[in-house]
């Protein structure tokens, strides 16, 4: 069969591989942009509800996790947010910004994933879908990719095939076996932005489904104010979402379910209202079904008829309560993967193996996570740039 010259070969035709391939493609590289699945962006496409939370405009590299925390400052300060907004300004796209600087589309997701490929397509970007990748080989100066009709090769072969979250789109874990073929190492790969499941005693929880506040959650150092939500497993909620991709198997979260009070707030309302409940004295800020369970599991009626060191004991609790959630909803409900290919096997400005001249890896399936909110793409957009600029 013959063999395509390539510039390079980029592997998965998601935010990251779109964005490599197009911009490498406008520097005049001959590029071919391979995909198994049948469309491109399928997780840009049900992103963000559907509008694709595209950017942050808070993006630092303190919001992201890897082992190396200072991996990411390269990428993320050469392509910046207000560089992706640029773009998406020129195509013009509608968008707003919703809370804590999320970027968001007005109308459709899609029109992200046309744009990258309009970009593409300026850049001469060959695209190949429905293409599961068979033998790799690589002679030391030359990668090359069996496809399904053809056999194609390149000197530079991109891994933008993701992370295993959600594998009902055509998530893999293909990136991290063929960095390893590579000799590169992976950290352990683990679910991250997903729910938390609650067992034992705190299954009673549960019965809370569908109930929301707004809370400080925190799983370690981490913490976050934004609304967690029971569900019939466990937790969930952009608060709850947040502190997953810190928790570790076995560890306690802590939720302040009243975050703007004073620390010795019981004991005042009990002076000023002694008839009133703990029940009442919650549902002031709680919903009312939260606040009924909370002060049933306290064991506390009326204010009054409690001494000042029951209630300030409850006011600790109610400030940093305590769920030792027995596990996760796992890859199936994960909106990343936190882990992935070594960054310590990475340059950080080129995204290229140190021992393998020419094999880049981008995206998610690097082990460089971010918070929820657009940080994710952010990442995928700055990483595909910066390997696009070293080819
Ligand atoms: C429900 C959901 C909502 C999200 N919302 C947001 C959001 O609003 N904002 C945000 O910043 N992040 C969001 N994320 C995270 C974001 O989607 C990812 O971080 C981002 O898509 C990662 O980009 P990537 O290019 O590295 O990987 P992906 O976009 O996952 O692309 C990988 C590509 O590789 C292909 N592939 C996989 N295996 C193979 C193989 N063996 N051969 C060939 N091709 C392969 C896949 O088909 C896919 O097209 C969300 C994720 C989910 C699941």
């Amino acid at each position: 069969m013959p063999e395509t010259p390539y510039d390079a070969i980029v592997l998965g035709a998601g935010a990251a591989g779109l964005m490599c391939a197009a911009v490498a493609g406008q520097r005049g590289r001959r590029v071919l942009l391979v995909d198994h699945a049948d469309a491109p962006g399928k997780k840009i496409l049900i992103s963000g509800g559907g509008r694709c939370n595209f950017t942050n405009l808070h993006t630092a590299p303190d919001r992201y996790l890897s082992a190396n925390p200072h991996f990411a400052k390269s990428a993320l300060g050469r392509y910046t947010a207000a560089d992706f907004l640029a773009l998406v300004e020129r195509h013009r796209i509608a968008w707003h910004e919703k809370t804590l600087g999320q970027l968001f589309c007005d109308g459709s997701a899609k029109a992200i994933v046309a744009m990258l490929l309009d970009e593409c397509a300026a850049g001469g970007v060959e695209l190949a879908l429905s293409s599961p990748v068979g033998e790799i080989g690589h002679d030391g100066a030359v990668f090359t990719i069996a496809l399904p009709r053809r056999t194609v090769v390149a000197p530079r072969l991109v891994i933008a095939t993701g992370g295993p979250s959600i594998p009902k789109l055509g998530a893999t874990g293909f990136a991290y076996d063929l960095a390893r073929r590579f000799g590169l190492k992976v950290v352990e790969p683990r679910p991250a932005l997903v729910p938390l499941t609650l067992g034992g005693d705190e299954a009673l929880f549960r019965s809370l489904s569908g109930v929301a506040a707004e809370v400080v959650a925190s799983a370690g150092k981490a913490r976050f104010r934004e609304a967690a939500l029971f569900t019939h497993r466990g937790l969930s909620g952009p608060a709850i979402l947040q502190v997953s991709s810190y928790w570790r198997p076995r560890e306690p979260i802590a939720i302040d379910f009243v975050p703007d009070a004073a620390p010795a707030w019981l004991v005042d309302t009990k002076r000023a209202h002694p008839r009133t409940t703990l029940r009442r004295a919650l549902a002031a800020t709680l919903p009312d079904r939260l606040a009924e369970a909370l002060a049933e599991r306290l064991g506390l009626g009326e204010l009054g008829a409690a001494s000042d060191r029951m209630l300030d004991e409850a006011g600790r609790r109610l400030a940093a309560w305590r769920f030792s959630p027995n596990g996760t909803e796992g890859f199936a409900k994960a909106e990343v993967t936190v882990g992935g290919i070594s960054t310590a096997d990475l340059a950080s400005q080129t995204l290229e193996a140190r021992r393998v001249p020419g094999l880049h890896a981008i995206g998610e399936a690097v082990d460089v996570t971010g918070w929820l909110g657009g940080y994710n793409f952010q990442w995928a957009w700055a990483s595909g740039w910066a390997a696009a600029q070293a080819m």
